[in-house]
């Protein structure tokens, strides 16, 4: 049996998370999204709750029940679907006071399936394949309470995002331009980036979701925790000279030249020269396994916050991918990356983050940066098999 096939039967039998349900849990939002392999259906809840999928032949449909919620609208979604889709409507109802349908009526019947919840926002996942189109390295992250994850990154699928916010708390980064606070602005687009990712049906896990101090262990600790496959800590640049400007994304290198050490230096609040011989030898052989990985997901995301930049404010310096010694990298058990969104010493820069549209657009513009490296990546996937 393909894996594949053992999770759809799983889930037709009794797929569900524990929780109780609650008379304020709501469908928040149902969407459809056509992969080139697979159609996806995603069921969005204010809470995470029980729930079964199940399959029918005739008509060919699969559909959902949700326990304990209401649907906000009093007569519930329909999609209609284009018919050469293999999903072709997908309809919501309240089937009963306390439980909701969700039924998808699919072109013919024996469609492989797969069904999953991923958390924070709780979402009911459900994959429907093109005929003998699934592969292992499409297998969910998340099969009820049966999580299985691979050990090592990198022969799983990207699905878990750590977000660091840098600073924090007593820690109020770089201060720059009309007293721009670095804590802030990182902090801002994190929390937006969350919802950005979420949309993209990542998981997320926040070093920080409001204004405290961590230390740069706990950062990588709450990553480390989480088995997340990507750490990304967010950052505002300062400089000492007023005109410099410009996005850089950096990558662990314990090499440094000095221009990436003074960056570092102010990152990390202490020198790694500060660190013991055994540390840095540790480090250095995670970063054998990390190092290619960590490299595309900086490409992916310094290119893609880039151009979402430039989109939006025309000129923007590409300071480009650098090595450096950054503390916070050093104990990530995961391509970790950090992102100097911009310089807060520059009142150009100052000006634009300080402004709602900046943030939301880092956001978009980071998140779709992970999703084209979620993509590289699984495109690795097979080709190691
Ligand atoms: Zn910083």
């Amino acid at each position: 049996m393909r894996p594949w096939q053992r999770l759809g039967l799983a889930a037709g039998l009794a797929l569900g998370a524990a929780g109780s349900a609650s008379a304020s849990n709501e469908v928040s939002e149902i969407r459809v999204f056509d992969h080139q392999r697979y159609t996806r259906v995603v069921i969005q809840l204010s809470q995470r709750t029980e729930y079964r999928v199940r399959r029918i032949a005739h008509p060919p449909r699969l559909y959902v029940d949700i326990e304990g919620v209401r649907i906000r609208s009093a007569d519930g979604h329909t999609q209609v679907r284009d018919p050469a889709k293999p999903v072709q409507r997908v309809r919501a109802g309240q089937n009963s006071p306390g439980r909701v349908r969700v039924v998808m009526d699919l072109d013919r019947e024996g469609r492989d399936y797969r069904s999953f919840h991923l958390n924070s926002p709780f979402r009911i996942v459900t994959d429907i394949y093109n005929r003998g189109q699934a592969t292992v390295a499409e297998k969910p992250p998340q099969v009820a309470k049966r999580e299985v994850r691979p050990e090592y990154f990198g022969s799983r699928p990207v699905q878990r995002i750590a977000i660091d916010a840098g600073h924090g708390g007593k820690d109020p980064g770089a201060i720059g331009h009309g007293k721009l606070r670095e804590k802030d602005i990182v902090l801002r687009v994190a929390n937006l980036l969350q919802r950005e990712l979420a949309r993209r049906d990542f998981d997320v896990v926040l070093t920080r979701s409001r204004d405290r101090y961590l230390t740069l262990q706990q950062r990588t600790q709450i990553a480390n925790r989480a088995r997340a496959d990507v750490f990304i800590s967010l950052h505002a640049n300062a400089a000492p000279r007023r005109s410099v400007a410009g996005i850089e994304t950096y990558l662990l290198d314990l090499h440094h030249d000095r221009q990436t050490a003074r960056v570092a230096a102010r990152e990390n609040g202490t020198s790694i020269d500060q660190l013991s011989q055994l540390q840095k030898i540790l480090a250095s052989l995670r970063l054998d396994d990390q190092e290619d990985f960590a490299a595309r997901l900086a490409g992916s995301v310094h290119r893609s916050l880039l151009a979402g930049m430039r989109n939006r404010y025309g000129n923007v310096t590409d300071l480009g991918v650098k090595r450096g010694p950054f503390l916070v990298l050093f104990q990530a058990d995961m391509p970790a990356i950090l992102v100097e969104m911009g310089f807060v010493t520059n009142p150009t820069e100052a000006r634009r983050m300080r402004d709602g549209g900046f943030a939301r657009g880092a956001a978009r513009a980071i998140a779709d940066g992970l999703v084209h490296y979620r993509e590289d990546h699984a495109r690795h996937l097979v080709a190691r098999r």
